[in-house]
């Protein structure tokens, strides 16, 4: 059956993102996803989860928009691609940086000119690029280094996983690339464990503050961050810690870089995560949710201080053969006029982001939850060996978080399992009904972990 064909082709010619090969194999083969309607997707032997991680946090409008489709469709009739290179745009590109400049300056006057590239990971690589470029035409060429923190995700190329701070990535193809610090991460139920929110926060920032120093203050190029850490293990940091980080960034004349590839078009209840922080970043990269992924697409936002200086430079010799392409800049203008028209942006804040948070504390009282957390819809639940502490499996340190997504797909539900944390991320069109389901399949699937994590 057409089953059987696709498992054998997959196995024998196709190397799937961050996939271990030998144990596919065993597997026989990847699950291959073939179609999807809301928040539902369907494997091609016919079983439907329910998806908790929206794709790869990024459907953020949900499946089946024929709009979407009709968007790209009619922009590839009339024009399907053309370049940015010769001092040409197309109509898509142009009237998409203007809907993003009006999110922008909701937040902060100053940011309203976007760069495009077609990935997260691009993004951030423009975003290293082009601070690098801005400090050398400032006349300080020696402020190169950038400080981002341990456990970040930026991206999976040489400067977006050098930016990152995924020891386990910069273990495999020799990064990080020089002039990269990374800091500590502002994880309360890590290292914060215990700790007064803000008490951690300081402490959190005095690491920065403690580094800046120790590279010298006019070296520092910028500082990095994810308003909410998603891949590492959705790492919501206490309310104090960005506008202190801001604070530090102004003392020492420091760029504030915001990627927002996880946290931007809604996820947080807001356009964009810094807005619920209250800071003004300087840059901000995004991806994924401004076109829910429908086309590959992503974007940096950056201040107009920066733009007269890189004006001073003549040609900024950095771009893409896709960016700004017009198919991908119809569907994401397309896909952010559903989220205006639906209103998702305030039904994450008001409706479905605090019904998640109160469903979510149903686990509360479950023996392997340490914590369930969330805000707008991410979320996160910390499965520990012993109630009331942060200590893991033994036989599965790093390893729980895994098991558990393992059987909540057996049991229906799609969602990541990083290390020993459970992470969601779900379409923002998801329903109350669909938040229940999701906290019952955890419950469920926590109760069947249990004797296997303690039998390990
Ligand atoms: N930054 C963040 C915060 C991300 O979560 C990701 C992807 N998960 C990236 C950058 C990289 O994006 P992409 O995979 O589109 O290159």
């Amino acid at each position: 059956n057409d089953s059987a064909e696709l498992k054998a082709l997959d196995l024998a010619h196709h190397l799937p993102a961050q996939a271990d090969y030998a144990l596919l194999e065993q597997l026989g083969g990847s699950r291959i996803i073939t179609h999807a309607e809301g928040c539902v997707i369907t494997d091609i032997d016919g079983k439907s989860l329910l998806d908790g991680m929206a794709g790869l946090w990024c459907v953020n409008v949900g499946y089946g928009r024929s709009e979407l489709a009709e968007a790209a469709y009619k922009q590839m009739l009339e024009l399907p691609y053309y370049n940015t290179f010769f001092k040409t745009a197309t109509a898509p590109a142009v009237r998409l940086a203007a809907k993003i400049a009006e999110k922008m300056v909701l937040s902060n006057p100053d940011l309203k000119h976007v760069f495009f590239n077609s990935s997260g990971s691009e993004a951030n690589d423009t975003v290293f690029r082009l601070v690098r470029h801005y400090w050398t035409l400032k006349g300080e060429p020696d402020r190169q280094v950038f400080i981002s923190r341990r456990n970040a995700y930026h991206g999976s190329t040489v400067a977006g996983a050098s930016l990152g701070g995924m020891t386990f990535m910069h273990a495999q193809g020799g990064l990080p690339i020089p002039g990269i610090e990374h800091v500590r991460q502002p994880y309360l139920f890590g290292e914060g464990f215990g700790q007064d929110p803000d008490a951690f926060a300081d402490a959190c920032v005095q690491d920065i503050e403690d580094r800046i120093l120790s590279v010298g203050p006019d070296k520092v190029a910028a500082f990095i961050g994810e308003p909410v850490q998603g891949a590492g293990g959705v790492v919501i940091p206490p309310q104090s810690y960005w506008p202190k980080v801001e604070a530090l960034c102004r003392k020492y004349g420091i760029l504030l870089i915001c990627d927002e590839v996880i946290c931007g078009f809604g996820r947080l209840g807001q356009w964009f995560g810094h807005q619920h922080y209250g800071v003004k970043p300087d840059i901000i990269a995004m991806a994924k949710g401004l076109s829910s992924g429908y086309l590959p697409i992503s974007a940096v936002g950056v201040s107009s201080h920066i733009v007269e200086v890189l004006k001073t430079g003549g040609d900024f010799v950095h771009g893409y053969t896709y960016s700004g392409h017009p198919a991908a800049c119809a569907v994401a203008l397309a896909n952010i006029g559903i989220i205006e028209r639906e209103g998702l942006i305030e039904r994450t804040r008001e409706v479905t982001g605090p019904y998640l948070a109160t469903a979510l504390t149903r686990l509360d009282g479950h023996p392997l939850v340490g914590e369930a957390r969330s805000i707008g819809l991410l979320g996160a639940v910390e499965i520990v060996s012993e109630k009331g502490t942060n200590l893991r499996f033994k036989g599965a340190e790093g390893h729980a978080g895994p098991v558990v997504r393992d059987i909540c797909i057996k049991n229906g539900l799609m969602v990541r399992g990083i290390r020993d944390t459970i992470v969601m991320c779900p379409p923002l069109i998801i329903t109350e009904a669909e938040i229940d389901r999701i906290v019952d399949i955890l419950e469920a699937s926590l109760n069947e972990a249990e004797p296997v994590l303690r039998a390990l």
